[in-house]
């Protein structure tokens, strides 16, 4: 047994070692990567489940590395939250959509993911006051998205950013909703303006008894509560269809379009009716 341990371990030790190696080298290039413009941001549509229009996208962040190619946020994200380069990233990524979002020609909102590290980083309201003031985006065109993991860090603190910029006029929703461990005296506690039900919850809603009776039990909540509810992650028409009879109020998903640049759905938003 000792020896076939021995046999294990170097087997995997050069791995190991590569793979410590590896994310070293991923730091050491999330560093660089806003100065180096390697960063970009890809919208994706959110819609009206009864009207079908648009009434706005999230912003999500690409980064095109230049020997690793398009590196996924999931993978990176984590990196830059431990080694504090989300501060820097997270900054790029609100002033370049704000930026953006302010030459649209209709004025739909668009929303930000907000990492736990940006929204405990001193001065985050501020930063928010000013790239508002300085790309000339109306405030209550931009939401963020804020996942509850991002406030059990430290709840006073969140809280008081949060109001911070409430009191400006943007809002927030509620990332993830039902993926966290209290989701519901997170609703109590914070003051968000709309639920962002996670799609493991919307998978198969269509066929599913019990996850069909944990969404409308979300729907119920957001209507008691009088929150808008928005289904990520739908796929299917059969989920839409759901959605749409259970009176869901907006979603989103590869189904009604994948994250792409602006200019690809810009004939899109152009069309629809505003009239
Ligand atoms: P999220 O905020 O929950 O974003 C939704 C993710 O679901 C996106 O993945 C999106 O492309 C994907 N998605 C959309 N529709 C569907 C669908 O119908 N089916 C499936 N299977 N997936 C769908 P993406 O872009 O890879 O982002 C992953 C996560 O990375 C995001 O999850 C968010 O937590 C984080 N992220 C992305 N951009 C940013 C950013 O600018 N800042 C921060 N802090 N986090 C970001
Ligand atoms: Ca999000
Ligand atoms: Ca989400
Ligand atoms: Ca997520």
């Amino acid at each position: 047994a000792k020896n076939h341990g021995r046999g294990v371990r170097r087997f995997f030790e050069p791995i190991l070692a590569a793979q410590i190696r590896d994310r070293r080298a991923v730091e050491h290039d999330l560093r660089h990567a806003v100065e180096r413009g390697e960063f970009k941001v890809v919208y994706q549509p959110q819609l009206a489940v009864d009207s079908g229009i648009v009434v706005g996208f999230e912003a999500l962040l690409r980064w095109r590395h230049p020997e690793r190619g398009t590196v996924p946020p999931d993978l990176f994200i984590p990196i830059a939250e431990e080694t504090g380069s989300i501060l820097p990233i997270g900054e790029w990524v609100l002033r370049e959509t704000c930026r953006e979002a302010a030459t649209w020609e209709k004025p739909l909102r668009i929303a930000v993911n907000v990492s736990a590290v940006q929204l405990h980083a001193p001065g985050f309201a501020e930063l928010v006051h000013e790239v508002l003031f300085t790309t000339g985006l109306a405030p209550a065109r931009l939401e963020l998205e804020i996942t509850e993991t991002a406030l059990v860090r430290d709840p006073v603190r969140a809280l008081t950013a949060l109001r911070r910029v409430k009191a400006m006029g943007v809002r927030i929703a509620m990332d993830d909703f039902g993926t966290g461990y209290s989701s519901l005296s997170n609703l109590r506690a914070f003051p968000f303006d709309k639920i962002k039900i996670d799609r493991s919850f919307i998978r198969a809603v269509d066929v599913n008894r019990e996850t069909a009776a944990i969404m409308r039990a979300v729907l119920g909540l957001g209507r008691g509560l009088g929150l808008p509810v928005l289904a990520e992650g739908v796929e299917t028409s059969a989920e839409l269809a759901f959605l749409g009879a259970e009176n869901c109020h907006e979603a989103q998903g590869y189904l009604l379009g994948r994250p792409g640049p602006m200019a690809h759905f810009i004939e899109h938003t152009r069309e629809a009716p505003d009239r």
